[in-house]
C-alpha cells in the first residue's frame, strides 16, 4: 500500500537541508520511498495537506513520563530541594499509575509533534513489578516509538547519596533486572518501535560501581547509555567534594564518555569539557523549560553544536517542566540558545534541527530523524492556515517563532496516529480521566 502525502512544504532535514515548497512524500507501507516536487509520483492512496509544513517526527531524548503523577510541586525549589520533596511521593508509583502517567506523557507528546519517545525510569520501590512494561504498552496504544529504560539509584541518604535508603536498590537486583528487560522488550535494528537504555540516574545517587557495570552491561548488550549529568552547581560542588573532581571528569574517569552515551541537561560544562565530548562522540539532551523551571542555567548549546557535539531535545520530567511539549522546546531551544548568545546565535530551522535529526543522533538512530528514501515515515504536519501564521512568509521559520503548535497529522511508520488534531487510536479526554484517579494517590 503506497500513499502520496501531497500539496507540502517538506522540511527533510537532510544531509543537503532541502526543502520542497510545492512538495511531496510518498510512503510505501512504514517507510519513504522518495520525497520531491514536481511531476508527483503513482500512488494508491493520495493525501492533499494543503500547503502545510511537513518536519520529520519531533524525538524526545529525556523525559520521566511517571511525573505527570506530581506536577506543580516544589514550586520555588532549586534541584536537590525539589528532589528531596518528590522522593518520598514517588516512592508510591506501582504499574497501574505508571500506566496512566505514561499514556497521559505520550498523549501529549504525540500532540505536540513527536513520535519516539526515551523515557528514563529510575524509581523502582520494592516489590513493584511491570513499571518500564506499563509504559510500553502506554507507547504501543498510542502508536508512537518508545526508547525505554533501566534506570537504577543505589547510593542512598545513609552512603552520602540524595535519595533516601528505601529507594535505592542492590546493584545485582538492577543488572539481572536490566537483562531480563533487555531480552523481554529490546528490538534492535531499523524500524524498531520499541527499545531499552540503560539508565543509573546521576553521580549522586548512584555509585561508581554500579555506574562502571552499567556500562559494561549495555556495552555487552549493544544497548545505549545515559544519565544526568552538569544539571547544577550544587552537583558539581558534590561532585567535587565526593569525588575530587567535576562531573565530566568524574564520568570519563568511570568510561563513560563515549558515542554510545548521552547525558541530559550539561548545562555547566568547561571549554575542555565541551572538547572532550565532541573528541568521544558523546552526546547531550538539551531541556530547556526544565533547566528555566529550577533555576539551573542555560546549556551552552550553541558551543557544543559548533565543537560537534550530539545535541538533541527534551521535555524532561513532568514534576520540573509540567507540560510534555516538545515543539515548544523547539522554540525554547531558540530563545534560550539566543538569550545566551544574541539575535544570530541560532536560526529556527537549526532548532528543527535539534528536535529532529539531532534526536536521532543521540539516541544512536540512523532510521529516523529525516525525510528522506529508505527511512521510517515518522513525521508531523503542521497546518498554516491559521491565525498566528498570517502573515509569515517563511511558514517554516513562522510555525517555530509562533509556536507551539498541534500538528494537525501525526505518521509514525506509516500509520497515522493524529488527525485533525487528535489521538487516532487513543481518547484525550479518558486518558485525562483515568490519570486524575491515579494522580490523587500522590497527592497529600
Ligand atoms: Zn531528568
Amino acid at each position: 500500500m503506497s500513499t502520496l502525502y501531497r500539496n507540502g512544504w517538506i522540511v527533510t532535514m537532510d544531509d543537503a537541508e532541502s526543502e520542497h515548497e510545492n512538495g511531496w512524500i510518498l510512503v510505501d507501507g512504514s517507510t519513504i520511498a522518495s520525497v520531491g516536487s514536481g511531476m508527483e509520483p503513482h500512488a494508491d492512496e493520495r493525501v492533499d495537506l494543503n500547503g502545510a509544513v511537513v518536519t520529520p517526527g519531533l524525538i524526545n531524548t529525556h523525559h520521566h513520563l511517571y511525573q505527570t503523577l506530581t506536577r506543580a510541586r516544589a514550586q520555588q525549589a532549586d534541584l536537590f530541594t525539589w528532589l528531596r520533596e518528590l522522593y518520598p511521593v514517588w516512592s508510591r508509583i506501582d504499574a497501574d499509575a505508571e500506566y496512566a502517567a505514561a499514556r497521559t506523557g505520550i498523549a501529549e507528546l504525540a500532540l505536540s509533534g513527536c513520535t519516539t519517545v526515551f523515557d528514563h525510569h529510575y524509581v523502582f520501590p520494592r516489590g513493584r513489578e511491570g513499571l518500564i512494561e506499563a509504559e510500553v504498552q502506554a507507547a504501543r496504544e498510542i502508536g508512537l516509538r518508545i526508547v525505554a529504560s533501566r534506570g537504577s539509584m543505589d547510593l542512598g541518604v545513609s552512603d552520602g547519596g540524595l535519595p533516601p535508603d528505601e529507594l535505592v536498590e542492590d546493584l545485582d537486583a538492577v543488572l539481572a533486572e536490566t537483562e531480563r528487560l533487555a531480552a523481554a522488550i529490546h528490538e534492535p535494528g531499523h524500524g524498531a518501535r520499541v527499545q531499552l537504555a540503560v539508565a543509573p540516574c546521576s553521580p549522586f545517587s548512584v555509585t561508581g560501581r554500579l555506574m562502571e557495570e552499567s556500562a559494561a552491561l549495555a556495552r555487552r548488550l549493544d544497548l545505549p547509555l545515559h544519565t544526568h549529568l552538569a544539571e547544577t552547581l550544587e552537583e558539581e560542588a558534590y561532585c567535587l567534594e565526593l569525588h575530587g573532581c567535576r562531573p565530566v571528569e568524574y564520568l570519563d574517569r568511570l568510561g563513560w564518555l563515549a558515542d554510545d552515551v548521552w547525558c541530559a541537561h550539561c548545562i555547566h560544562l568547561s571549554e575542555s569539557d565541551i572538547s572532550r565530548f565532541a573528541s568521544t562522540g558523546t552526546g547531550v539532551a538539551h531541556c530547556p523549560t526544565s533547566n528555566l523551571r529550577l533555576g539551573a542555567g542555560a546549556a551552552p548549546v550553541r558551543e557544543m553544536v559548533n565543537a560537534g557535539v550530539r545535541v538533541g531535545l527534551g521535555v524532561d520530567g513532568s514534576a520540573s517542566n509540567e507540560r510534555s511539549d516538545l515543539f515548544f522546546e523547539v522554540k525554547q531551544a531558540l530563545l534560550v540558545c539566543r538569550g545566551r548568545g544574541g539575535g544570530a546565535a541560532i536560526t529556527a530551522r537549526e532548532a528543527i534541527r535539534l528536535g529532529t535529526r539531532g534526536g536521532a543522533a543521540v539516541l544512536c538512530r540512523d532510521d529516523i530523524g529525516s525525510l528522506e528514501p529508505g527511512k521510517c515515515a515518522d513525521f508531523a504536519v503542521w497546518r498554516t492556515d491559521v491565525l498566528e501564521l498570517g502573515g509569515a512568509d517563511d511558514l517554516v521559520a513562522g510555525i517555530v517563532f509562533a509556536g507551539p503548535f498541534r500538528p494537525d497529522r501525526l505518521v509514525v511508520g506509516g500509520e497515522t496516529v493524529v488527525s485533525d488534531g487528535h489521538l487516532v487510536k487513543a481518547d484525550e479526554t479518558e486518558i485525562a480521566k483515568a490519570h486524575r484517579v491515579e494522580a490523587r494517590k500522590f497527592s497529600g
